[in-house]
């Protein structure tokens, strides 16, 4: 579709980055495009208004800039989802493991309750590792998962597949297949 075009025109490769043999779809030239980030924020605050989120979680640091806009668009509240160490109150936390090691996130329990519904944003679905360790921070913190949405899943990395278990049944939703 014609939106589907416009948010992938505004994408850009670049190639090696952050290593050597990686093609990072780099995002900025979208966001520095209000028709383009205006565009992506309706699309998302449509999928969390659909599923019935009550608010969002944002996946740092690409995820707060995307989750952010989309809260406020869909009347829902925004919450942080950090790598350790940066959030001052009290967290839950989750371990999750990477290529090489493992990496950790943490949120404000207090900031999730059993009446929420929590649509999980981000920009890019990889491997799946970041998104399945939010699902698991939510679910231990009480709540309920409205679903996972993304601006660009990369389908040859089979994030989809290593969610689904997590998921349980949620849904999902990218607005770029690459
Ligand atoms: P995963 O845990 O799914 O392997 O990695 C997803 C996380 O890494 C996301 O938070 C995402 O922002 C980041 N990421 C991985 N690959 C890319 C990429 O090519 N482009 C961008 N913008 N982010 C990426």
């Amino acid at each position: 579709t014609e939106i589907r075009e416009l948010l992938l025109s505004r994408i850009r490769d670049v190639a090696d980055y952050p290593e050597p043999g990686v093609m990072f779809k780099d995002i900025t030239p979208l966001l520095a495009d209000p028709a383009a980030f205006t565009v992506l924020t309706d699309a998302l605050a449509e999928i969390a208004t659909r599923h019935g989120a009550t608010k969002v979680v944002g996946l740092e640091a690409r995820g707060f800039i995307l989750g952010a806009p989309v809260a406020v668009r869909a009347g829902l509240g925004f919450i942080p989802v950090r790598k350790a160490g940066k959030l001052p109150g009290a967290t839950l936390a989750q371990t999750y493991d990477l290529e090489y090691g493992s990496a950790e996130i943490e949120v404000h329990a207090e900031d999730l309750s059993s009446e929420d519904r929590i649509l999980v944003v981000d920009d890019v679905l990889a491997t799946g590792g970041t998104a399945e360790a939010s699902i698991q921070l939510i679910r231990r913190a009480g709540a309920q998962v409205a679903g996972v949405a993304v601006l660009m899943e990369l389908g040859f990395l089979g994030g989809r597949g290593r969610l689904e278990p997590a998921l349980s049944g949620a849904p999902l939703e990218a607005l770029l297949q690459i």
